[in-house]
């Protein structure tokens, strides 16, 4: 059994990462401030297993705490992470990813513990290649609505390095694209989550621009069961690796789909495209392949049924 951090574990992620953990009989300590989260995703974890703790990642007080004594593992998923949430939000996001990444880091460092940060395919900003392999450099904008989340997770990728490069903690840095499933609020406002929530409700499927745009969905179990090859893996300590699924869509297909599997009568509107977003998004996983043998296994219109099945639950459908 191990003593495991979780941060942001009240989100979409994290929730689902710390019942994972409990359930493979790990001590798991969770953390989180509740600004995007919400405290019903884990009212059902086991209570003799699972300490809960209220509490901004980036408080100095959280390396005084004795409960962070004897740690094992550190999952550093804290973030704003919906474009709704970080953009009302920039400055929390900013200090999330770079003064919470650091605290997280020296939390490692005390314990000599691993950690894994959760990063993010917006990294790469509105990419000139595709797909998106590690070593792309990326084409982000410092001026504009994303930059808070984009160059703040590049700014704790950073700290990651120097943390590794300097004391030997042993990092690894995990790029999410995007990834879904009924774990999403339904007011979480990414677009898996406003499809279906749409879909089911008869309301307008709303499109952000044409269209066109593309990206490319993770079911949740795929990408958790990557954030803990990762963890458990020595061939990723001091690396970056991306998590994804490279099966591309455009989001107007996306919204079809969507309404095909739902029966729905909803119509498709389109509204404004919001300032920067990006064009294209598909990761290249070869390197996922190698170090970890890790690959999705879930196509998108398994992982849709599923999303839909429970979200129907949710709502009472
Ligand atoms: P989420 O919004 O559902 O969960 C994030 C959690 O972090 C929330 O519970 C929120 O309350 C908490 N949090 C935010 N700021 C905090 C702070 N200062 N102190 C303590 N807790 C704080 O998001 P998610 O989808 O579960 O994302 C988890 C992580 O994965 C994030 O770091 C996100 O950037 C990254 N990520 C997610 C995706 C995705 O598709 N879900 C894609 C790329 C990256
Ligand atoms: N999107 C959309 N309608 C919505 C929500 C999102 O068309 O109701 C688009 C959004 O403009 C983007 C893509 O879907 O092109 C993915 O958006 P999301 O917010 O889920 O994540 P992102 O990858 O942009 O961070």
């Amino acid at each position: 059994m191990k003593k495991i951090v979780v941060t942001g574990v009240a989100g979409f992620l994290g929730s689902h990462l710390a019942k994972d953990l409990i359930d493979q009989g790990h001590e798991v300590i969770g953390i989180d401030n509740l600004s995007s989260g919400k405290i019903k995703n884990i009212m059902e974890l086991n209570k003799k297993k699972f300490t809960f703790i209220n509490i901004d990642v980036c408080s100095d007080e959280l390396l005084l705490n004795p409960q962070f004594n004897n740690i094992d593992e550190i999952y550093h998923l804290a973030s704003l992470a919906s474009p709704k949430y970080y953009q009302a939000l920039p400055l929390e996001t900013i200090n999330v990813n770079t003064l919470g990444t650091i605290n997280m880091l020296e939390l490692a460092k005390q314990n000599r513990a691993k950690i894994l940060f959760a990063s993010t395919s917006e990294v790469y900003g509105d990419p000139e290649v595709s797909p998106q392999s590690e070593t792309y450099k990326g084409n982000v904008n410092t001026w504009g609505p994303r930059a808070c989340y984009d160059e703040s997770k590049r700014l704790g990728e950073v700290y990651c390095y120097l943390y590794y490069s300097l004391f030997q903690v042993k990092v690894r840095v995990v790029r999410i694209f995007n990834t879904y499933s009924a774990g999403l609020a339904n007011d979480d406002g990414r677009v898996i989550s406003n499809f279906v929530t749409q879909a089911l409700t008869g309301k307008d499927i709303t499109v952000y621009g044409s269209g066109e745009q593309t990206r490319s969905f993770c079911y949740v179990t795929d990408t958790i069961n990557g954030f803990k090859k990762m963890m458990e893996n020595e061939n990723a300590t001091g690396e970056i690796i991306n998590i994804g699924n490279p099966t591309e869509y455009t989001i107007i297909e996306i919204a079809h789909l969507v309404k095909k599997l739902t029966n729905s009568n909803s119509k498709i509107v389109f509204l404004p495209l919001p300032e920067d977003d990006p064009q294209q998004r598909k990761p290249n996983i070869q390197k996922a392949k190698r170090l970890l043998n890790w690959e999705p296994t879930v196509p998108i219109e398994e992982g849709l049924k599923l999303t839909i099945e429970m979200y129907k639950e949710k709502l009472g459908k």
